[in-house]
């Protein structure tokens, strides 16, 4: 793990998903990319961190993954879409704790 010990372990477990309910059992599983259904292998997923989503009617844990460059994209997009919405970003984005997680999640999904 990297040296950002303070920090949440996953910032990329900010970021949006897809219904959990409209994705196919692959992507559930957490063996195809949560966005674009890609098969992954465990070189190249990126761990979206723990989800609690509602399953069959039962709250449930569940540990999304996708392709780098799915999280890529998804995690510039949220940090765009945030930065439009955020007056604490508009004003001192260094001082908005989203902002600087979506940031870092940006990071996350290059490593
Ligand atoms: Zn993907
Ligand atoms: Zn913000």
């Amino acid at each position: 793990m990297p040296s950002e010990t303070e920090a949440p372990a996953n910032a990329l477990a900010a970021l949006p998903l897809p219904e959990v309910n409209s994705l196919s059992q692959g992507q559930v599983r957490g063996i195809a990319c949560v966005w674009d259904g890609v098969p992954l292998r465990t070189a190249t997923a990126v761990d979206l961190g723990e989800r609690r989503v509602r399953w069959s009617g039962t709250r449930t844990s569940w540990f999304p993954r996708a392709c780098r460059p799915c999280a890529e994209r998804q995690a510039l997009a949220a940090v765009l879409e945030h930065g439009q919405v955020c007056e604490q970003c508009t004003d001192d984005h260094t001082r908005c704790e989203t902002g600087l997680t979506l940031v870092r999640a940006v990071r996350e999904a290059r490593r």
